[in-house]
């Protein structure tokens, strides 16, 4: 708030004050509106404002200081300034205006700048008690007890300077663990980069994440999870060295930059020391947590030199780590570049391929093994491709899974089966698979509803296919939808059992209708026993439960023989037959229809 000097109201008074004002030379290219203030004024007019600007100089709640200009002698002080500052009247009138400067030699007034530049300017002030303050400082020049002097007005910003500084901290930094955010690191990591490259060194970049941390959330509560992320951020600090840097990217996601690396030797050494340090158990609301952390590493400037590069390749490092060894280190691969790209190339082929309607319905038949008779077929999607062949669902699925393709793939194949199948004889079911992020958009059940209306296939006709990993959260979502699904009539598996946690917990949070024991099982059949005892105790399970249980992946008939001998219901595989598209099972079932009634008669 800028002091606005008393306006002289005659021209005589105009022409004394021109006359009387000598500032030095930068001061008055500075200093903008001089004000004459007078202790002895020589008429009425002028002793009148010099009063007022006493009085407004005086009881002004803004401190202010009156400075010779020559001397830069503090010579008038207000109450405000004395009680901001601490010092006496006194003690104020003896000292000059660098004295009270924390760092600064020249008074505020020196050098060729605009007000406005100079109020902009933060000064560090030193009050009586030793104290610092920023203060912004509004300075006019004016003529005191006739001599050039400088009026201050000192506006105390400390506090908004303390908001700001937070501000700019918290718009850097983690809210919850107070590390470095994302882009933070990004700038640092340039920063490292650009001077390393000068020197030769190298840089490494670690991307960590913990392995359980979904699990430890939603068993623990959010409290206890975000102590945890606070813990592992303070352990992730204290094992580092005074140049290394770390960073929370974001959920249970964080980064480690090793600067000065001599070897990749060393660049291990600090990855396994991290395993083990976030290893240990941790203490938390009266809980022992125990959890893992897997890292991907890329080296600068082999993997790249840039900030972004170098994450997105410890990314891929790290995805490898988890889906390989979960609780361990991996460092980047080129190859790892190489099958990323491949599965962007899939991802728009995908998306051509499903604009095109070139994706099929395939499908195998589930045989009743005690009478032989075709129950129903599984249908599998297949992929056309002119260059490749056909292109397996276990090449797509996951792509598609990723990149969200997965709900057009499904909604398609689901009423193109129900359409095809409501095309074969009334006792003859169809199974479809259902991957578990169809279950994550809330359309699944008006999907199914739609495919069966379109189709007009009876919904005690239609099986939907799930897997155990589907179970794993057991949230309240998924097991409406089931139920709800089960409640149209339609028929619900479990599909590769034995494969995922095989929690008998899933068969009693479910009433399902039938158990497809995985292939896996059913291929060691001969040789081990111990896929023996586990294939019957699947199926004397079953037995007890009421539920279907259907060995998949029948090659050999001594499979075929041994399920048979421990009863099991239902059987799938090459034995039988290959999956195959609509014309070809319309033949199958002709002929199976032609058998049947050459028995009967
Ligand atoms: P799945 O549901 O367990 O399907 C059985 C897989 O085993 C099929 O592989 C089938 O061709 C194969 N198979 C059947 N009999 C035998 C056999 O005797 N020996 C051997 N070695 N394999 C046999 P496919 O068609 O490659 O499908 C693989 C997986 O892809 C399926 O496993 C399923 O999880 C998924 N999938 C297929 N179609 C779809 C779909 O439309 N939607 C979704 N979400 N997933 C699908
Ligand atoms: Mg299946
Ligand atoms: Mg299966």
């Amino acid at each position: 708030m800028p002091i606005d000097r008393p306006k002289p109201k005659t021209g005589a008074d105009k022409a004394r004050l021109v006359k009387r004002r000598k500032p030095r030379r930068r001061a008055k290219a500075a200093l903008s509106r001089p004000v004459r203030v007078r202790r002895a004024p020589d008429t009425a007019a002028l002793k009148h404002h010099d009063t007022s600007f006493r009085l407004l100089f005086d009881s002004n709640p803004v401190p202010m200081i009156v400075c010779a200009q020559d001397t830069e002698r503090i010579v008038a002080i207000n109450d405000a300034a004395v009680a901001h500052y601490g010092y006496s009247r006194d003690d104020f009138e003896k000292l000059r205006i660098s004295d009270i400067q924390a760092f600064e030699q020249l008074p505020p007034w020196h050098g060729d700048h605009s007000a406005d530049e100079r109020a902009a300017r933060t000064w560090k002030h030193v009050r009586a008690d030793g104290s610092l303050i920023d203060v912004a400082i509004y300075a006019r020049l004016l003529t005191f007890d006739d001599r050039a002097a400088v009026l201050l007005a000192l506006m105390d910003i400390t506090e908004r300077k303390r908001a700001e500084a937070r501000l700019a901290f918290l718009a850097q930094h983690d809210a919850l663990t107070g590390l470095p955010n994302r882009p933070l690191l990004h700038q640092r990591l340039d920063g490292l980069l650009a001077q390393t490259r000068r020197g030769g060194d190298k840089v490494a970049v670690l991307v960590l994440d913990l392995d359980n941390f979904k699990t430890i959330n939603d068993t623990f509560g959010h409290a206890v999870g975000d102590r945890l992320l606070k813990a592992v951020a303070r352990r992730l600090r204290s094992s580092l060295r005074e140049e290394d840097a770390v960073a929370r990217l974001g959920s249970d996601e964080f980064a480690v930059v090793q600067a000065n690396v001599a070897r990749p030797e060393d660049v291990a050494l600090l990855a396994r020391r991290l395993i083990e340090t976030l290893g240990g158990p941790y203490m938390l609301d009266g809980h022992t947590i125990v959890s893992s952390a897997s890292i991907g590493i890329a080296v600068a400037p082999g993997d790249g030199d840039d900030a972004e590069k170098l994450l997105k390749n410890a990314d891929m490092a790290l995805s490898r780590a988890k889906s390989e060894a979960p609780g361990t280190f991996s460092f980047f691969e080129a190859e790892m570049d190489a099958q990323a790209q491949a599965r962007r190339r899939i991802e728009t082929d995908l998306r051509a391929a499903i604009e095109r309607d070139v994706l099929q319905p395939f499908y195998q038949p589930l045989i009743d093994l005690r009478g032989g008779r075709i129950t129903g077929f599984e249908t599998l999607v297949r992929w056309p491709d002119p260059v490749r062949g056909m292109i397996p669902p276990g090449e797509f699925i996951p792509v598609a899974e990723e990149t969200g393709l997965i709900h057009a793939i499904g909604s398609l194949i689901l009423r193109r089966a129900c359409m095809d199948a409501a095309q074969w004889p009334d006792d003859v079911r169809v199974a479809v698979n259902l991957s578990p992020l169809q279950f994550r958009i809330g359309n699944l059940l008006a999907v199914v509803m739609d495919a069966l209306k379109t189709s007009g296939l009876p919904a005690r006709r239609l099986e939907l296919e799930i897997t155990e990993t589907l179970l794993l959260d057991r949230s309240d979502h998924v097991l409406a939808t089931l139920h709800a699904l089960r409640a149209l009539g339609v028929r619900i598996s479990m599909d590769d059992f034995g494969t995922g946690y095989s929690s008998l917990s899933y068969l009693r949070s479910f009433p399902f209708d039938k158990i497809k024991i995985d292939q896996s099982f059913v291929r060691d059949l001969g040789s081990n026993h111990d896929a023996q005892a586990i294939v019957r105790s699947i199926i004397s399970l079953g037995v007890g439960l009421g539920i279907t249980i259907t060995a998949e992946g029948v090659e050999t008939e001594a499979e075929l023989n041994c399920l048979r001998a421990e009863g099991c219901h239902e059987g799938q595989g090459y034995l039988f037959s290959r999956a195959r598209p609509q014309a070809e099972i319309m033949q199958l079932l002709q002929a199976q229809h032609k058998a049947l009634i050459a028995r009967v008669a």
